[in-house]
């Protein structure tokens, strides 16, 4: 049966009309929020979304709140009409387009903050970064009103982050994790993939195996100390730097772990180039 055409909403009323009349009729709607430019790790996370639920809405907004003074909001790629167009082919019910006027009108003054789990990795080198995205999902949530939400592991202090807000605040949600979709020579897919030149494509790959290699140490009973260090050295000789972290944590609360005795994440950031990339693998 084809499939029908894609809703477009901007505004907040309608789209709830929808999503509720979604639910009276019995669906399980499931939101996919994006910042859009979308590739196929995207629509590895709509398909999951159409496997849970009836009904999917995808949002796609660039949050400005997210992004630092220096960061890269004014050059992060836009292009509305390819994702509407992948979003459609992806089976998607809605897509959700909100404008920031609309998000943050004049006088907006409540943020989301995390305590704990944001201050390390991600969070201690983009200040604002988790509370820009924890308020923004959980209005985004607020909007929407799903029965669940699906996010990457590829970030993964945003899921557990996101998870955290979720359950500290009764949203009435559940929030699932997606593996990570890679590119066949390891490569996580992301938006910001395109801004690498030739040169650091070819040698973007190694910070998934230099990950891989300590998960896989650790998993065989290894110290993080040596393993950790042999990693950052591989990482600069291929062209990394700066090499924001690498570091082992639990896979639960974001604490540092020396050895893998509990289930356990090698999570890394580092330049190539201009461009900052992040990853993370699992431990056994
Ligand atoms: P973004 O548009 O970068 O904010 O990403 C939107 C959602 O897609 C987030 O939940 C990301 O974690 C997820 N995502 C991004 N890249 C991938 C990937 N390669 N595999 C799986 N999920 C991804």
């Amino acid at each position: 049966m084809p499939h029908a055409p894609l809703l477009r909403f901007t505004d907040v009323v309608p789209l709830r009309t929808e999503v509720a009349g979604w639910r009276r009729a019995g669906a399980r709607v499931v939101l996919v929020p994006t910042m859009g430019a979308l590739h196929a790790g995207h629509l590895a996370l709509m398909a999951r979304a159409r496997a849970l639920g009836q009904r999917v809405v995808a949002s796609v907004f660039v949050n400005p709140t997210q992004f630092g003074p220096h960061e890269d909001f004014s050059r992060y790629p836009r292009d509305t009409e390819t994702d509407l167009a992948l979003l459609a082919e992806a089976g998607v019910d809605a897509a959700y387009l909100p404008e920031v006027s609309g998000m943050y009108p004049e006088h907006f003054s409540t943020r989301i903050e995390v305590e704990g789990l944001t201050e390390g990795l991600c969070g201690a080198f983009r200040p604002g970064h988790f509370s820009g995205v924890a308020t923004v999902v959980t209005k985004l949530l607020n909007r929407v009103q799903p029965d669940l939400a699906l996010f990457g592991e590829k970030d993964f202090q945003q899921l557990l982050v996101i998870r955290r807000a979720v359950r500290d605040l009764d949203l009435p949600v559940e929030i699932q994790g997606v593996p990570t979709l890679r590119e066949t020579d390891g490569l996580a897919l992301s938006s910001r993939n395109r801004y690498l030149d030739a040169d650091e494509r070819a040698r973007a790959p190694r910070l998934h195996a230099v990950l891989s290699r300590i998960a896989e140490g650790l998993a065989a009973g290894g110290n993080a100390v040596p393993l950790l260090a042999e990693g950052h050295a591989a990482l600069t000789a291929a062209g990394f730097g700066p090499v924001q972290y690498l570091e082992v944590r639990d896979a639960e609360t974001l604490a540092p772990l020396e050895r893998a005795t509990r289930p356990a994440r090698v999570l890394a950031a580092a330049y190539l180039g201009r461009t900052r990339l992040i990853d993370n693998v699992p431990v056994g």
